[in-house]
């Protein structure tokens, strides 16, 4: 397919703030498209260059890009350099000075869609001594043969900053209705989703085989899965109502949630929550897995905390010090880890995520060879409550979070927060509020001892239903100073000039600074109440929020409207 036929669409696109327009164009366009280019185009609307779990990054710095444009327009570094400064955007930039630039005698040929991705795949991979001019040479290339407005989204593309506001759930509902002919596969096609989040492959396989095909779709070894989630409780006493009368208890631990994947040929890979490979963070697992788990192919999930030489278990911010990319193998002596074994979803060729919780802890516990770094989480199972609680207060001592209770019967439900799985935690029990976890919209500029830095954000939560974030709190208080100080800077690559299209407010909160939704914050409140400015669950709003940390999740890993509303 020609690239300036995806053009025409990302114009109409950027023009278009309502989720369900943005649907209806992105549908009735992909309804269009061949079948062997869906997969490409899928992954480039969302502004990737391959599945979102893949670490393939472009790579290229704004001055490459720059030097990018200055020599497919044939003007001076320097030009291109005013023309950026005016303009403050790459994109703009790139359009503005392409348009001037006079069309060559001898054509270049159209670029099709295909080569676009080929090369912008090249670029990623393009690596070593003299790679920053190879990867512009590549850039030039792609500016050569498409039009000014298609350079204005090649620029965005390399830099990562292709904001057409469509979130992956917006492209698989498109695709479904596009290849379905309506929205009633929307749940096959989201369980596919999560089993396998790539959405090329869930998009080739709707053009190719329908809802038969999505059906079809089972764990693969290496492809990471959505991790289920938990469910909170107000009282124990709905227990049973919930999952039955008799429940296994595990410890529930703050740590780093793991799924770890061995192929037949024996590699393994680690992803976290967010889906991303964290493989060379744990050099020091991997071999402790390769060695104490039994099995030739196996997807299993653990919670990774850090431990003293004793094994006694240590505070979160400890184990984030091994969140690095140098001097690993030194923080693998200095901060060594425990991999509190709880899930097995995938073993020896066959695929548990339907079996029981049983089953399948059976299964780990056949498989696991238990040491001080590999080990299963503690638990128990009973249908006694005053049993519950005691091991509560034991997992409270060991200086662990809580506990998660779990079906027995329940099977592993992929990228859901489920009834199967319920967390209690020691906040809930003291009667102190939750945490919520919120994605940063927008932010308003400081006055008084804040001026020149932001003085609050503005926190939304996610609604899954629509694939939009609410606006559901203010937050300024609990950043200190510092926090304040280099918040501008954080925030900086995400700011963009007009409402995203995915957020909904209501006139009386607009911000003084947009955010694209990507940072997520965990915020402590002391009560939900009814709000007419705030339209998280049609007006729902925090009262005195205070930031707790920042999180490593995707926005649509925040808290939902829902839960919210459940809370409330
Ligand atoms: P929280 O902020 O409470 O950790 P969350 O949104 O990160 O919430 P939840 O679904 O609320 O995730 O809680 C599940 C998380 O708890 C898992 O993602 C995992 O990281 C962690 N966890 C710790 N111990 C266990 C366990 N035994 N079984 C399952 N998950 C566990």
């Amino acid at each position: 397919m020609d690239f300036e036929k995806l053009v025409e669409v990302y114009e109409e696109l950027e023009k278009t703030s309502s989720g369900n327009a943005l649907r209806e164009i992105l549908s009735g366009f992909f309804k269009k498209v061949p079948a062997e280019d869906i997969a490409v185009i899928s992954y480039l609307t969302l502004g990737q260059i391959s599945s979102d779990y893949d670490s393939s990054v472009l790579g290229l710095a704004e001055k490459s890009v720059l030097k990018g444009i200055a020599k497919a327009g044939g003007i001076s570094e320097k030009e291109v350099k005013l023309i950026m400064d005016k303009k403050g955007d790459v994109g703009l930039t790139a359009e503005q000075v392409l348009h001037k630039k006079p069309r060559t005698l001898v054509p270049v040929g159209k670029l099709t869609v295909n080569e676009l991705f080929e090369k912008l795949n090249k670029i990623a991979v393009t690596s070593g001594s003299g790679s920053q001019d190879q990867k512009t040479n590549i850039l030039v290339s792609l500016f050569q043969k498409s039009s000014p407005i298609g350079a204005k989204y090649i620029a965005r593309m390399v830099l990562g900053t292709l904001r057409m506001g469509v979130g992956d759930m917006t492209v698989i509902d498109s695709l479904t209705i596009a290849f379905t002919g309506d929205k009633k596969g929307k749940e096959e096609v989201e369980k596919a989703y999560n089993i396998c989040p790539d959405v090329g492959i869930i998009a080739e396989t709707l053009a190719k085989h329908g809802l038969k095909g999505i059906n079809k779709i089972d764990i693969h070894v290496g492809r990471p899965i959505k991790m289920m989630l938990a469910q909170r409780l107000k009282s124990l006493d709905e227990l049973p109502k919930k999952i039955g009368e008799k429940w296994a208890v595990e410890g529930k631990y703050d740590g780093e949630r793991l799924q770890a994947h061995k192929d037949k040929n024996g590699k393994i890979t680690l992803f976290s929550r967010k889906l991303d490979d964290i493989t060379s963070q744990f050099p020091d697992l991997v071999r402790y897995l390769e060695k104490q788990i039994k099995a030739k192919e196996f997807v299993v999930e653990a919670e990774v905390i850090a431990i003293d030489d004793q094994g006694k278990h240590q505070p979160f911010q400890v184990l984030m010090q091994r969140k690095r990319k140098h001097d690993i193998e030194e923080y693998v002596k200095k901060i060594p880890v425990q991999a509190k074994m709880f899930d097995v979803l995938y073993y020896n060729g066959k695929s548990y995520l339907h079996e029981s919780y049983e089953k399948r802890y059976e299964i780990l516990h056949k498989i696991v060879s238990k040491s001080k770094n590999v080990t299963l989480s503690d638990r128990i199972i009973t249908d006694d409550l005053s049993k519950l609680n005691d091991f509560f207060k034991q997992m409270l001592h060991e200086k662990y979070e809580g506990v998660m209770i779990k079906d027995l019967n329940g099977e592993y439900q992929a990228g859901t927060r489920g009834w199967n799985w319920i967390k209690w935690k020691k906040e809930y029990v003291k009667d102190l509020s939750d945490t919520f976890d919120l994605v940063v919209i927008g932010a308003f500029h400081g006055r008084g001892k804040r001026a020149g830095v932001y003085g609050a954000l503005l926190c939304a939560s996610y609604n899954p239903k629509n694939d939009q974030f609410e606006t559901v709190c203010k937050l300024g208080t609990g950043l200190t100073d510092e926090a304040l100080a280099e918040l501008p800077n954080r925030l900086e690559k995400y700011k963009v000039n007009k409402k995203p299209s995915r957020v909904v407010i209501s006139k009386e909160m607009i911000p003084d600074v947009w955010f694209e939704p990507k940072v997520v914050v965990e915020v402590l409140a002391a009560e939900i109440t009814k709000s007419p400015y705030h339209t998280c669950a049609n007006g729902l709003a925090l009262r005195f929020p205070r930031f707790i940390r920042y999180r490593e999740k995707k926005p649509e890993q925040a808290t939902t409207s829902k839960e919210i509303e459940e809370m409330a």
